[in-house]
């Protein structure tokens, strides 16, 4: 049977604009990837007249309803009562969760006493399933009705997401008796759109797997999810159309199921027992972040300078102050002498460099907005892309952190250092 999903987020402050709804975007890309339809989204203060009438209606028409919110201690907090009332249940004191939220009062805030309000928390409707909250107190829960499921969660993303990934996911899986599984190909170097205009008339084909793109900063994902009876069977459905989308858009796809393209090049550097380091200047430090950011990273990477100032370019890189006289900063003589400085300074196997202008002014030299140059140096030799990127500062910066991932990521495969589009 195939399920239809809603979202119900209760909080005032949604409504006032003083908080993103990030839990609604956060259930809605769960659920598509568990192949779970949502139709409607809907918020509502703390108002249980309101929210009641909000219940109703999404009850006539799915037959999941997923709320966030107003699970917690204060007076505002009304989404159980209303949702028990809704289904007809009372609340009663569940005496382990009354427990945990003793507990963990007693952990983080040793010595103090614990409103008693707190106790609020732990009065769960009649016969729900209850939902451990090992993130904080309020514990969720699940409402079995005869028309509809009603999963409640906490509003804090911080317990939200972690209670639904732990608790949720595994209900809705044996729900819908199937194994619905997912995979995620990376590609890099081809917008949304044109990625969207290559597969859209197969995508609309599609039902089983399906195939949707999703926009990133930068860059592009495609998620092929499939239904079936055992892992194998929607493995064996998912194979092929990764392999037909890597026919179609070739070296563009970068990887399957990895975080970025930092994780890509690293495993190859580690793969290969090489290092690698950078010179940043328009980046101001997103490379050495995110290749950081992995566990493992200290076996690669040897070291970043952030020269932002010509100044810092010559001294720290030895980058010719003629090179920045003749050429200036954003160029690509710059951005090879960069590169090839830090190659040098940190004795490492390969270097990567940015120079650019993330804006929001175009440079004295008449460079345009989003002209970025990154160059890559090797034992080999050395290479420099230049790219006019859109998309205002954040995204030139971290786009041109991609573009020296990628780069490293083509050397490192043996791959074309130029982006080539497909077709
Ligand atoms: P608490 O125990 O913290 O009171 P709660 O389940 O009662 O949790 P709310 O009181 O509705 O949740 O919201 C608490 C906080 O969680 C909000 O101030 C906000 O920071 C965050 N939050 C709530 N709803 C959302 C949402 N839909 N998206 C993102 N953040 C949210
Ligand atoms: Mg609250």
């Amino acid at each position: 049977m195939s399920h239809t999903a809603e979202i119900l987020c209760v909080g005032t402050e949604i409504l006032l604009g003083e908080i993103l709804n990030t839990d609604a975007q956060f259930l809605c890309q769960e659920l598509s990837g568990l192949g779970i339809d949502v139709y409607y989204q809907t918020v509502v203060g703390d108002n249980p007249e309101r929210l009641e009438r909000a219940v109703a209606l999404a009850r006539s028409r799915s037959d999941i309803l997923i709320t966030t919110g107003g699970l917690g201690p204060t007076c505002d907090d009304l989404t159980k009562q209303t949702l028990a009332r809704c289904f007809g249940k009372k609340l009663v004191l569940d005496p382990e969760s009354a427990q945990r939220i003793r507990d963990y009062f007693a952990r983080r805030l040793p010595g103090s006493e614990m409103p008693e309000s707190n106790l609020q928390q732990a009065m769960m409707p009649e016969g729900c399933l209850i939902l451990r909250n090992d993130w904080g107190t309020a514990p969720g829960c699940i409402l079995e009705g005869e028309d509809c499921r009603a999963i409640m969660l906490p509003g804090p993303p911080s317990e939200c997401r972690p209670m639904f990934q732990t608790h949720v996911v595994p209900y809705l899986q044996a729900l819908s008796q199937a194994v619905i599984l997912s995979r995620s190909l990376r590609v890099f170097g081809m917008g949304e759109s044109a990625v969207e205009a290559l597969f859209r008339a197969e995508m609309d084909a599609m039902t089983n797997p399906t195939l949707a793109p999703y926009a990133k900063t930068g860059e592009v994902e495609l998620r092929i999810t499939a239904k079936a009876g055992s892992e194998a069977e929607a493995r064996a459905l998912i194979d092929p159309v990764e392999a037909h989308v890597r026919a179609v858009l070739g070296d563009l796809v970068y990887g399957a199921d990895v975080s970025g393209l930092e994780e890509v090049v690293l495993a190859e550097l580690r793969a290969k027992g090489l290092t690698f380091s950078c010179a940043e200047s328009c980046t101001g430090g997103l490379i050495a972040k995110r290749v950081t950011d992995l566990p493992g990273a200290s076996a690669v990477f040897k070291g970043g300078a952030v020269t932002y100032c010509n100044q810092a370019k010559a001294a720290l890189l030895g980058v010719p102050q003629e090179l920045l006289d003749q050429y200036g900063a954003v160029s690509r003589e710059v951005a090879l002498a960069m590169a090839e400085g830090a190659r040098r300074v940190f004795d490492s196997d390969l270097a990567v460099s940015t120079t650019g202008v993330a804006g929001p002014d175009p440079d004295d030299r008449g460079n345009p907005v989003g002209r970025v140059f990154i160059a890559l140096a090797t034992p080999q030799g050395n290479f420099c892309r230049q790219v006019d990127l859109g998309g205002g500062r954040e995204r030139v910066r971290v786009s041109a952190a991609h573009h020296a991932f990628d780069l490293l990521r083509r050397h490192l495969s043996g791959l074309p250092l130029e982006l080539t589009l497909p077709g």
